[in-house]
């Protein structure tokens, strides 16, 4: 078995929103990954006196926890019981119910030596390589399939879009959501490898097209996850110079990849 694990913030003088674990319990039955990429929230106020690396390292703690202390809960269970724990450590003086209280994007996933089961929540990817060599890509397309227009104004996406029906779904507060994860269960022997990628490292597919995903996995295997980080950020830097790339939001994004091969 080898792991690997890198997350980067997109710019030295921020903190990283990113979250990334793996667990190898001491049962030695199988283990868990998680990988969160926080939402960074547009400057105002988000109803909340905590940080979104505040945020995300507790909902990230609890996932991964209860991911390999509850082994029979399902995993869409697994986070809807780590949102309600990490709401309950809020404060007084939060209100939970803001459109931009902290929330993230969520991959998880958890293997034993029956099965692998999964659940990606929003615009993080899982890919899964099978034993066969095939590579698929677990994506939560909510946010993509939005048409472009109405996503015009931020005030727009908290009173429409931010975790309402027929807009898309983030990891914040409230437990229910973990019933829109896209989530599913292979058994163990069909699957060679899993590759958790927020958004900031996908750019390397969704992006800049150096690949398509089997390529991305191949590479992260033969080259490994810090080669994948540092040859996006290459690609931004470029990219910034040449301005070929228009729609971008941000030069760098925080990046994270987490490389399982069971
Ligand atoms: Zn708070």
């Amino acid at each position: 078995m080898r792991t690997e694990l890198v997350s980067e913030p997109g710019d030295v003088q921020r903190l990283n929103e990113d979250f990334a674990s793996v667990a190898l319990p001491a049962s030695g039955r199988g283990g868990a990954l998680v990988a969160l990429d926080g939402v960074t929230p547009p400057t105002g106020p988000t109803g909340c006196l905590h940080s979104v690396p505040w945020f995300t390292a507790r909902l990230g703690g609890a996932l991964t926890e209860l991911a390999v202390s509850l082994r029979d809960v399902p995993p869409a269970e697994v986070l809807s019981r780590a949102i309600v724990r990490t709401a309950e450590t809020h404060g007084e003086g939060c209100d939970l119910s803001h459109p931009r209280t902290p929330q993230a994007t969520v991959v998880m996933a958890r293997w034993s030596p029956e099965w692998v089961e999964y659940l990606v929540l929003s615009d993080s990817a899982l890919l899964v390589e099978k034993s066969d060599g095939t590579v698929s890509a677990v994506l939560d397309d909510r946010l993509s399939r939005l048409p472009r227009a109405s996503l015009a104004t931020d005030a727009l996406i908290d009173a429409h879009l931010r975790n309402k029906e027929g807009g898309f779904f983030t990891a914040a507060a409230d437990p229910s959501v973990a019933g829109r994860a896209v989530t599913g269960v292979l058994p163990r022997s069909s699957v060679r490898g899993l590759l958790a990628l927020t958004d900031g490292a996908a750019r390397w597919v969704e992006k800049f097209h150096e690949g398509g995903w089997r390529d991305c996995f191949t590479f992260v295997r033969e080259e490994g996850a810090q080669a994948l980080v540092d040859r996006v950020r290459e690609l931004e830097r470029a990219d910034a110079e040449t301005r070929t790339h228009l729609g971008r939001s941000k030069t760098h994004d925080d990046a994270t990849v987490v490389y399982v091969e069971l």
